[in-house]
């Protein structure tokens, strides 16, 4: 019944932060203190203010950058360069992630709300890279970011995605409303299941999930 919902796919779509390795990395802390600073430093703020307004940001527009770009209108490039300098020490090569996504029958891709040059550094320290045919950041999105439809539409258009014969790994709910109305398969990746009728499945071992598609 599992392996046969996925049976017709042919496109497989991964988000990369929390979703390619475990949040108990804390690995988009990191992110999420870089991009604190910044806002600090550039909106002139204090800690507690400029992570209201980060909170604020990404409740009503996806990402902290995409409100920043419009409501203050920065340029993207340098700020997703500065928030994504991090450590990646804390990641480990995943050698049974990368057979059961290298099993997988058809195209593969990262589709990310972070850039795409650090998303191949996850990637590699991952052991995943060249497992992925395409490697799309929001800079490939238009720097529009899930949720919003538009980041889907341009980056499956790019890709030649269609929705029909694909599925979406993901570790937001929210971002996988919009593959769900598309007509993809739809799978959260998170600690914590969430009832939603955009969800088809829920695991919190990739890995196995995956496994189990090929069984
Ligand atoms: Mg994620």
């Amino acid at each position: 019944m599992h392996a046969a919902s996925f049976a017709h796919v042919r496109h497989w779509v991964f988000d990369l932060d929390n979703t390619l390795y475990s949040p108990e990395v804390r690995l988009f802390e990191q992110i999420q203190l870089k991009m604190t600073q910044w806002v600090m430093e550039a909106l002139r703020l204090d800690r507690a203010a400029a992570d209201a307004l980060r909170a604020d940001y990404w409740r009503r527009y996806g990402t902290t950058l995409a409100g920043l770009m419009e409501e203050h209108g920065i340029d993207p490039d340098p700020y997703l360069e500065v928030v994504h300098e991090i450590a990646l020490d804390a990641l480990t090569p995943d050698p049974d992630l990368a057979a059961a996504i290298g099993a997988l029958p058809g195209r593969r891709i990262v589709f990310t709300n972070g850039s795409a040059p650090y998303a191949r550094r996850v990637l590699a320290a991952r052991g995943l890279e060249g497992l992925f045919h395409a490697v799309y950041g929001v800079e490939h999105a238009r720097y529009r970011p899930k949720p919003e439809i538009v980041a889907y539409q341009t980056v499956f258009g790019t890709d030649g995605c269609e929705p029909a014969t694909a599925a979406m790994f993901e570790d937001d709910v929210r971002n996988l409303r919009e593959p769900h109305a598309l007509g993809m398969r739809t799978v959260l990746v998170a600690p914590e299941a969430v009832e939603a009728p955009h969800v088809h499945h829920h695991t919190v071992d990739l890995t196995a999930f995956l496994a189990r598609l090929g069984g």
